[in-house]
């Protein structure tokens, strides 16, 4: 056997690690526009480093394919963005401590805004730094987490006043009010529908008091291809731009899965019947059994869920995991892979030899959605750009 390391298209120096197509990024950027209902622009929700993908790239992809807004959760990401020198309108969808108002004014960010009080302390830091802080008032239509409640029309009244006395307030500017679904990738879409009614009921009371917010926004992806009468200014899209629909109640338009996770095989042994493999030796082989150690565990964020449950890809086949998954490793069958050698090219998300699996499909063993295995892949792994000026374009095997 050849026990020199051949090397794999795409590979940098770590042997795991996740290649993010840009050009498929661009092109979900494109399928979603094409379904804004307008006059409804896109913000491309790149929290928790874009899912996983890799923040700053993805941002600037997006927005070369038309999206006009970034969203975040956390200010340092916001802050992040714009070190990257990232200067489009970004939302800090989350909470920020107050004491970081004058963070937020001075990295020019837009801020949700879920309580009177935060807004007086941000339109203090506006009028410190001699501007206006812009101010996103975030309404809890039915979501239960963040914002103005709004059950009822008097919450709806007292809600309307609050945000018309935060526009007045100087320093500050009440750019957006906006509001987040619950369920919109619910088989039902009564809830959602619900929810819209309720944020028309505030928009309509803010109207009254000639207060007109210039974006109103609410539709996450779910939204976005389901209900065109949520989109009003603004789309919120995230797990739409890295391929994934959020649940099989919401049609696919044509999206396309962004990342990859690849490895390579780092060792290959025949079992006999009776050999143990991984820790507490929970998989005891039947027979002569084939098996590859692949560099990849659960601190890289491959569940130790999938012990016994997930596959890879290697050669042509699918590997299945045997035995436990390990901080570092794991070890796969590889019966029916064809021949496999150290140093082969080996896949967790993407496709290879005909097969695929994709975030969503790990989710399902998992219990999971396709969000958590996306930002459960650990820093520790790199990530690659692939795709039409992507930085790592060439190392990826591109032209
Ligand atoms: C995360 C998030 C989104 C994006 O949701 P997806 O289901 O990934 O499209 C939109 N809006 C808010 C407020 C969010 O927190």
């Amino acid at each position: 056997m050849d026990l020199a390391p051949r090397p794999a298209a795409g590979s940098p120096l770590r042997a795991t690690w996740a290649e993010v197509d840009l050009d498929r990024l661009r092109h979900n950027v494109r399928v979603l526009r094409a379904r804004l209902a307008p006059p409804a622009a896109l913000m491309a929700v790149v929290k928790a480093d874009a899912y996983g993908h890799g923040a700053v790239a993805v941002a600037r992809a997006a927005l070369e394919a038309g999206a006009a807004w970034l969203g975040v959760a956390l200010l340092e990401e916001g802050i992040a963005l714009r070190r990257a020198g990232i200067a489009c309108p970004v939302l800090v969808l989350g909470w920020t401590p107050p004491e970081r108002a004058a963070d937020v004014v001075a990295a020019d960010l837009d801020q949700a805004v879920t309580a009177p009080g935060d807004a007086a302390v941000l339109a203090a830091a506006g009028r410190a730094a001699g501007r206006r802080a812009r101010i996103h008032a975030k309404l809890d239509t039915g979501m239960g987490r963040l914002g103005w409640p709004v059950p009822d029309t008097a919450a709806c009244d007292r809600a309307a006043l609050d945000l018309a006395r935060i526009a007045a307030l100087p320093g500050a500017e009440l750019a957006g009010v906006f509001t987040h679904f619950a369920g919109a990738d619910d088989a039902d879409l009564e809830g959602a529908r619900l929810q819209v009614a309720r944020f028309r009921g505030v928009l309509d009371r803010l109207a009254e008091r000639g207060v007109r917010p210039r974006f109103r926004h609410a539709a996450n992806t779910a939204a976005l291809l389901r209900l065109p009468d949520a989109h009003f200014d603004l789309c919120r899209p995230g797990i739409g731009l890295y391929g994934y629909v959020p649940s099989p109640h919401v049609p696919d338009p044509g999206l396309l899965p962004v990342l990859s996770w690849r490895t390579r095989v780092a060792f290959v042994k025949d079992l006999r019947a009776g050999d143990a493999v991984s820790y507490n030796g929970t998989y005891v082989a039947q027979g002569p059994e084939r098996v590859a150690t692949l560099p990849v565990g659960y601190a890289d964020g491959l569940r130790r869920g999938l012990s016994g449950l997930g596959a890879a890809l290697v050669g042509q086949g699918r590997a299945p995991i045997r035995g436990r998954v390990c901080m570092d490793q794991i070890v796969v069958s590889v019966e029916g892979c064809g021949p496999v050698a150290p140093g082969d090219p080996a896949v967790l998300i993407g496709e290879q030899g005909g097969h695929r699996q994709w975030a969503q499909d790990m989710g399902d063993l998992l219990g999971t959605i396709s969000y958590e295995v996306l930002c459960g892949i650990s820093p520790r792994v790199p990530r690659v750009y692939a795709g039409d000026g992507a930085p790592d374009a060439a190392r990826a095997g591109r032209p």
